[in-house]
């Protein structure tokens, strides 16, 4: 087993996630098999108290797990499946150590960061390493550990010094680390600077860690002169200090990092044979490409409370994203905050109301993906009832699906004040309920989450020709409500069709509507499946249904 660790320097938000997956992708086309650990050095257990306003989207697993967004990255860009034991955070690691203390195992001994946290962190990372994620059976070769923060923060020191333990506990020849740093640009002629990576490896260095590879971001291609002075100051070898430069899309990073003889630098470091043919890579440039070629545009209005960081919806953006290249258009989203949507909130500014109306009413389709909490509300509702009214395509994903649900109830079957009892406890038509397992005094890891079965109830729909015709569906959950069972029948004679459910045959999971070109939704979260060359079915439906195809 092969270890890549990957630490940042100088600021966070420098790409590490995508440079560590590149790395990955690389390796991948050497024809080894890799695999992922993403580590978070904050005390949550995991993501899933986390806000997403701060924090970006919560990612699901197939397990179950809620954990950080660039686990995604990963699965997307190496086309794995992790399992939330992949994601090491402090929380995590302490629980287990405390736990072991009370069960008595450090047999008398002061329990200390060092050795017993940092051993447990390299114990969790060498056992998590060999868990296959490929589908395959049998080890990976290669483990791709990104650590996140910066190297030098209080939070992340137990780890560097793990990692650092890490190398003698595997051999230095089968660690290698990368080091991802900033080279500003300053002064009106455009000086690449160095000392902030100066610095940065001075400290990884003071913590005994070694940077093989220096990947450095910059705006433009790093100079000749940046790079000498760079492998001077830090201690690296010409050949390993990477530009990582602004290209036009993520996809140009794997080719972009080849280029430079990343993968030769891999080889020789690891000493395995780099093939003649990297078919894996033509895909790559192939999808590059695909993605910058300017095409007709297609509009997804998304409406959604937490339009203001778009790492909130980073997996819908990436599904819709897929979507798009497979229909050859250019993928434009116009956010909306669905309070502006609602004449009812105080707060609302008629022109801030007028200019969503129109937002929405340019749209080849409307998405309202999946959320949490009163907040508007409304306005979805009002985006599904305007969809399911103009025969314009809609994909309403988890929350999606119960708006449109509650939307129906209202305004199809005259339920006045149908509502989920999420928002109106003592609404008078609860479209949608408490699912009866939910807890209701824990928060973290209670909901009904991970990977269900959605057998297919008809044999012949929308969804299901999507899916490949396929029996059943496969995909992760996040929720916590679910639609009524006891109004199932009343909506379903109405036209709104559920035409998959969970194995009781009692549980909503995919919604169709009759008569309409595309009004769609499934409880289940289908773009954290999604993958670049191979979109998500709903996602796909919808942009198909949006470019006017019949789907
Ligand atoms: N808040 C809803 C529920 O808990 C929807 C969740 C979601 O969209 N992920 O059921």
């Amino acid at each position: 087993m092969r270890y890549v660790v990957v630490t940042g320097g100088v600021l966070s938000g420098l790409g590490k996630g995508v440079t560590a997956s590149s790395m990955g992708v690389l390796l991948k086309s050497a024809g080894l098999r890799v695999t992922s650990i993403k580590i978070d050095p904050y005390l949550n257990v995991d993501a899933g108290t986390m806000s997403p306003f701060e924090h970006g989207e919560v990612f699901v697993l197939d397990d179950g797990g809620e954990v950080d967004l660039d686990l995604g990255n990963y699965e997307r860009f190496l086309d794995v499946a992790l399992t939330r034991d992949n994601n090491i955070t402090t929380g995590k690691v302490y629980a287990a150590v405390v736990e072991r203390e009370r069960r008595g195992d450090y047999l008398g001994k002061t329990v200390q960061v060092i050795p017993h946290i940092t051993n447990e962190i390299q114990e969790w990372i060498e056992r998590v390493a060999h868990v296959p994620s490929d589908g395959d059976n049998g080890s990976p070769d290669v483990c791709v550990i990104e650590l996140g923060g910066t190297v030098g923060d209080i939070e992340s020191a137990p780890f560097v010094e793990a990692l650092r333990q890490f190398q003698f506990r595997v051999g230095r020849e089968n660690i290698c680390f990368v080091h991802v740093s900033l080279v500003p640009v300053m002064g009106p002629v455009g000086e690449q600077k160095t000392k902030p990576t100066q610095h940065t490896v001075k400290e990884l260095r003071g913590l005994g860690i070694i940077p093989d590879i220096l990947v450095c971001r910059s705006a433009k291609p790093l100079q000749d002169e940046t790079r000498a002075k760079l492998a001077a100051f830090c201690h690296v070898s010409e050949e390993a200090v990477v530009s990582a430069h602004d290209v036009s899309n993520i996809y140009r990073v794997p080719m972009m990092l080849e280029e430079q003889g990343v993968s030769g630098v891999l080889s020789g470091l690891f000493g395995f044979e780099l093939p003649s043919e990297r078919p894996l890579l033509d895909d790559w440039k192939a999808m590059a490409d695909r993605v910058d070629n300017p095409a007709e545009e297609v509009h997804i209005a998304t409406v959604g409370k937490y339009t203001g960081l778009s790492d909130s919806y980073l997996s819908v953006i990436k599904a819709l994203q897929h979507s798009s290249y497979a229909v050859g258009r250019k993928l434009v989203i116009d956010w909306i905050e669905s309070a502006d949507l609602d004449d009812q909130t105080a707060s609302a500014d008629p022109e801030v109301h007028a200019a969503a109306w129109e937002l929405l009413k340019g749209a080849d389709g409307i998405l309202v993906p999946g959320g949490f909490g009163i907040r508007g509300i409304e306005g979805k509702i009002k985006a599904a009832e305007y969809a399911r009214k103009n025969d314009v395509p809609y994909l309403g994903v988890c929350l999606g699906l119960q708006v449109a649900t509650i939307e129906f109830c209202r305004n199809v079957l005259d339920m006045e004040g149908a509502n989920s009892t999420e928002f109106d406890e003592d609404t008078a038509h609860p479209a949608v309920v408490f699912m009866p397992e939910i807890s209701k005094t824990h928060m973290g890891g209670t909901m009904r989450l991970g990977t269900k079965p959605t057998p297919f109830l008809v044999d012949d729909c929308k969804m299901r020709r999507l899916y490949g015709g396929a029996d059943h569906v496969d995909e992760r959950h996040r929720h916590r409500y679910e639609v009524n069972p006891e109004l199932i029948e009343q909506i379903e004679e109405a036209g709104l069709k559920y035409v998959g459910k969970d194995e009781t045959g009692q549980r909503c999971e995919i919604m169709e509507l009759d008569g309409h070109p595309f009004f769609v939704g499934t409880q289940y979260h289908p773009e954290f499946k999604s993958r670049p060359g191979r979109p998500s079915p709903p996602f796909l439906g919808l942009l198909m249904a949006a470019c006017g195809q019949e789907v």
